[in-house]
């Protein structure tokens, strides 16, 4: 088993009371890493990129989305675990809708790092058209209600963020038709602590009105005991990415510290794929913190 639908994937989660990790990926040894420590541990996984962050119109070269897709499609076709791809929090509709024609298993339309807030009439229209070209694809839609607060961890601010009411929640849902929903109950994006209050009422609430998926973004705001815990729950996908990232950062300034680099073979530090090499060590922080959060997420022994 190797490529599966989210759908299955949801439902085997639910079932079995374990969160399904996203974990966000930006580079081809981060997608790799991921798998490979899905399959260490024997979890099913959902790998993907960031959608802002690739349409991000700062960004110095245009990239293009196909060339992930093809690059992700091809590391799932050969994954020894369930792994499914997300287009995750694109602000820009006519990405969302290509990626879910071209193949990516589930999108999602969210205008988190949106300076102005879009009107919740106009996001549901919005979220309405992607659902209905989306779904003829047979891919699934996340969608999201409320906004989690977001950290800046150079500045040190937090962006107040707005809790998930319930009944906008269910009325979203069902007037959307989208598969997966995001809530906002004390997790933080971009946020690195894992320190963050989870309002266990207000999930508890939540996973009893609304009758598809929940899924927490800002994995890394949270502690790993309440990862299981919202598991259990009923949430199940988490997403992560920050942590992973820095991960890698801390494993690229320890090296920096310790080795000449002027000294050695550029070839050694960059490609030849041995002990010194920094890719391998940048994907090897990436594998122990994936698989930590994976068994933390109660996934260890559940790919099927
Ligand atoms: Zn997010």
């Amino acid at each position: 088993m190797s490529r599966v639908s989210l759908k299955t994937l949801m439902e085997h989660a639910l079932e079995q009371k374990y969160a399904v990790g996203y974990f966000e990926s930006w580079n081809l040894e981060s997608a790799i890493a991921v798998v490979r420590a899905a399959e260490n541990v024997k979890s099913p996984v959902i790998i993907g990129v960031c959608g802002t962050y690739i349409g991000e119109p700062m960004r110095k070269y245009k990239e293009s989305l196909t060339v992930y897709q093809a690059m992700l499609s091809q590391i799932a076709k050969e994954a020894k675990v369930p792994v499914a791809l997300l287009l995750n929090e694109s602000d820009d509709e006519e990405m969302v809708i290509q990626a879910a024609e071209n193949g990516f298993d589930m999108v999602m339309y969210a205008p988190v790092f949106a300076t102005e807030e879009v009107p919740f009439d106009e996001l549901t229209k919005i979220q309405k058209r992607i659902v209905e070209k989306a779904h003829k694809n047979g891919t699934a839609v996340e969608g999201e209600v409320g906004e989690l607060p977001l950290y800046n961890s150079a500045t040190g601010k937090l962006h107040e963020g707005e809790d998930t009411d319930p009944e906008l929640c269910a009325e979203f849902v069902k007037e959307t038709g989208i598969d997966t929903v995001a809530v906002s109950v004390g997790n933080c994006h971009l946020k690195e602590d894992g320190m963050v209050t989870i309002n266990y009422d207000a999930l508890k609430i939540l996973a009893e009105r609304i009758d598809i998926p929940l899924v927490l973004h800002g994995g890394t705001s949270i502690a790993r005991e309440d990862l299981g815990k919202a598991a259990a729950m009923g949430v199940a996908k988490v997403n992560f990415g920050t942590g992973m990232k820095r991960a890698v950062l801390n494993t690229v300034k320890k090296y920096l510290a310790e080795h000449e680099i002027d000294q050695m073979d550029p070839n050694d530090v960059l490609g030849r794929g041995g002990e010194k090499d920094l890719l391998v060590l940048e994907q090897e922080a990436v594998i122990s913190y994936v698989e930590e959060t994976i068994r933390a997420m109660n996934g260890e022994n559940k790919a099927f």
